[in-house]
Formats: C-alpha cells, sequence, structure tokens
C-alpha cells in the first residue's frame, strides 16, 4: 500500500516523548549505562516487551523521561520526531507534549517548551511552518505543483500537555505558559497522563480558564472504565478527545450526539490491551455512523508505528479503499486546532492532490 504512504496525512495526536526514535532511545540509554541513573536490569524486560500494559506504558514512559528531560535532548527529540513525521507526508502535525521542570539541570516548564521550539526552528531538512503569521503572508503549500515535491513541508503546531500526576496549580502553570507560547505556535492543552491517577476534576479550573482565554481543549477521555469521568468529560464539551476506548451505551449516545471529533490510536489501543481485538474496535461503527473522526499514532515510537501504518491497518482491518482513506484524511483538516487560513492552504494541496487517490 504505496499510496497511505504518499497520502498527505494530518496528525493530531502525537506525544512528542512516546514518537522518540528506537535508535535514539537506544543511544541514550547506552550513554547512561554504568553511570548510576538507571539499573538497566529492572527495565530491559519492558523496553523489550511488545505488548505492554497501560501500567507498562508508563514505567517506560518514566524511564524516557529520565534519558530526554534536559534541553539538549529536548531539542534533538523535537527536531528527529518532526522530520519523521515530514517524511511520511504528515502535511499538519499537532505535537503535544507535557512541560516539564528539572531541577538537576535548570530546566523550568518554560524552558522546557523553548527547547521544544529550538527543535522546530533548527530543521533544515524539511520546510516547517510553526509560527501563526499574519494575513497576507504566503501559504506554505502555495508553490507546490499538483503531482509530487521534493522537499517535504509540514505545519506543526504545539499543545501543551497536563499530567494526571500535577497538581491543579501546576496545571494552571502550564496554562498560562501556553497562553505566553501563542505566538510561537501553542494552540491548546491536552489532558493525559496515567487514566489511573488523579481525578480529571483537579484540572477543572485550569481547563476552563484555557478555553475563556481562547485555548483548544482535548482529553484523554474512557481509556479505562470510569463512567462518571467520561459523562463529565463529555459535558464540558473539549473540541476534541481522545480514544474513547470504555464509553458506554448513554456516552455513545452524548458523543455521536455531540460531534466532538475523536482522535483515534489504533495500535495503541491493540497493543495497550485496552481494546481486545481490532475487529471490535469503535472506529468501525463511529466511521459508520459518520462520526468526526482522525487516525493517529499516539506513541510511534513506544508502539513502534507509523501514522502510514495505522491508515494501512484501519484499510486493511475494516474493508476501506484508498478512496475513502483519503478521504479520511481530508477530513480531519477540519478537526485541526489550526487557523482558517491553515485550513483553507491544507484544503487546497488535498485537492490538488485528490485526483490520485
Ligand atoms: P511527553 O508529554 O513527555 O512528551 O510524552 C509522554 C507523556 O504523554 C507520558 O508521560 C504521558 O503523560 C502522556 N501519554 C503518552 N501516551 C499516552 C497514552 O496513551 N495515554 C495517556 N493517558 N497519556 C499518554
Amino acid at each position: 500500500m504505496e499510496w497511505c504512504l504518499s497520502m498527505p496525512k494530518v496528525e493530531l495526536h502525537a506525544h512528542l516523548n512516546g514518537s522518540i526514535r528506537d535508535s535514539t532511545l537506544l543511544e541514550l540509554t547506552e550513554g547512561l549505562i554504568g553511570k548510576g541513573v538507571i539499573d538497566i536490569s529492572e527495565v530491559e524486560h519492558i523496553i523489550k516487551k511488545y505488548n505492554r500494559s497501560v501500567a507498562e506504558v508508563f514505567k517506560l514512559f518514566d524511564l524516557i523521561h529520565i534519558l530526554t528531560t534536559d534541553h539538549k535532548t529536548v531539542t534533538r527529540i523535537t527536531r528527529e520526531v518532526i522530520e519523521d513525521f515530514a517524511s511520511e507526508n504528515v502535511v499538519y502535525l499537532e505535537l503535544r507534549t507535557t512541560p516539564k521542570r528539572n531541577d538537576s539541570v535548570g530546566m523550568t516548564k518554560r524552558s522546557y517548551v523553548e527547547a521544544v521550539i529550538k527543535g522546530l526552528r533548527s530543521i533544515t531538512s524539511v520546510d516547517v511552518d510553526f509560527v501563526p503569521r499574519c494575513e497576507d503572508s504566503k501559504s506554505l503549500f502555495s508553490s507546490v505543483p499538483a503531482i509530487g515535491h521534493v522537499r517535504k513541508k509540514i505545519y506543526v503546531r504545539l499543545l501543551l500537555s497536563i499530567d494526571r500526576r500535577e497538581t491543579a496549580e501546576a496545571a494552571m502553570e502550564t496554562v498560562k505558559l501556553a497562553l505566553e507560547m501563542r505566538p510561537f505556535g501553542v494552540v491548546g492543552i491536552d489532558l493525559s497522563g496515567n487514566p489511573n491517577i488523579g481525578d480529571w476534576a483537579t484540572y477543572l479550573p485550569a481547563l476552563k480558564f484555557a478555553r475563556e482565554q481562547g485555548l483548544y481543549v482535548t482529553l484523554h477521555c474512557g481509556e479505562v472504565p470510569n463512567s462518571v469521568e467520561i459523562k463529565n468529560m463529555l459535558d464540558f464539551r473539549p473540541q476534541r478527545i481522545g480514544h474513547a476506548c470504555h464509553l458506554e451505551d448513554e456516552h455513545w449516545r452524548q458523543l455521536k450526539s455531540s460531534k466532538i471529533p475523536v482522535e483515534i490510536c489504533l495500535t495503541s489501543n491493540i497493543r495497550t490491551l485496552t481494546i481486545r481485538s481490532i475487529d471490535v474496535h469503535h472506529f468501525g461503527d463511529l466511521y459508520k455512523a459518520k462520526h468526526p473522526l482522525v487516525l493517529c499514532t499516539d506513541d510511534s515510537g513506544v508502539f513502534s508505528t507509523s501514522l502510514t501504518e495505522e491508515y494501512k491497518y484501519a484499510a486493511d482491518s475494516f474493508g476501506l479503499g484508498r478512496r475513502e482513506m483519503f478521504e479520511l484524511s481530508r477530513n480531519a483538516i477540519e478537526y485541526t486546532f489550526a487557523d482558517s487560513k491553515v485550513k483553507e492552504d491544507l484544503r487546497k494541496f488535498f485537492n490538488s492532490v485528490a485526483k490520485k487517490y
């Protein structure tokens, strides 16, 4: 399915540290061996495992964060992750990450985000648009020939994540930081982190403030059964939700009538055993119901996947052809948190290549 690779795609649910290249993770791990920072024997079995439970995935994230939370590495992985998405023809990426403090290297949440932005600025191999521009500035795809182009082009926008381990104050700090960083492409807030920890209501003041200030909000919703939380999240009416695995009948009704777009992460859900098997994945039902959907990777590094693989997986599993997959990708433009100028540029670009699919 070469067309899955060449097709322009939109990625709206990708965690920076979960998208780290295997080779970079290995290199960083090797660099720490013998330095007394981590005990490799304790984490080796988790790194090598194929299917990891949700709990094991979060253990792995703790390890990844030990390896990556310094300015230089944050800048490096941002650059690599964007290059990787661009190389598989992702033309619009919303990359999310949790701003972190690391006192041992003088890192604040602000300097963490600055390191991410430095990564964005440092890319030279592809054309990256991440700073929202004025009305009369040129569109990224305005000079692209209708069929094929050599140099990749990608819009990147950032979401700052609140981790469910954080306090209400720390969440508010993240929202204020997002507001400050809007001129550098931060468009929204995500709530993520171990779904078995914390109470999402802790973050309601920060999430409401974000919304009042014009930031978009997406929530990880229904990764584990939690009927009350799912209902309350849907009542909050975020602009998108991620996963939506453990909804009950009344939640499905509410979701479908609300038309809140769902970020679907097939491989992630199957690998973490959140969904029993692909044939019972809710993608099938939501697709048939024409509910707004977008296929995403979640953590392409941790789950050894790519957006191309996710498109193949959906096409194979649900019997969808290239035209249907193209429309799925094109529809995702409408669910981005981009401004109208970027959406219009993307629509024109998709229109210009539509006849290939
Ligand atoms: P980071 O925010 O450090 O760039 O990316 C990794 C973090 O994203 C994890 O520590 C976790 O908080 C969040 N994350 C990544 N994948 C998932 C997922 O599948 N579910 C949830 N709830 N959070 C995730």
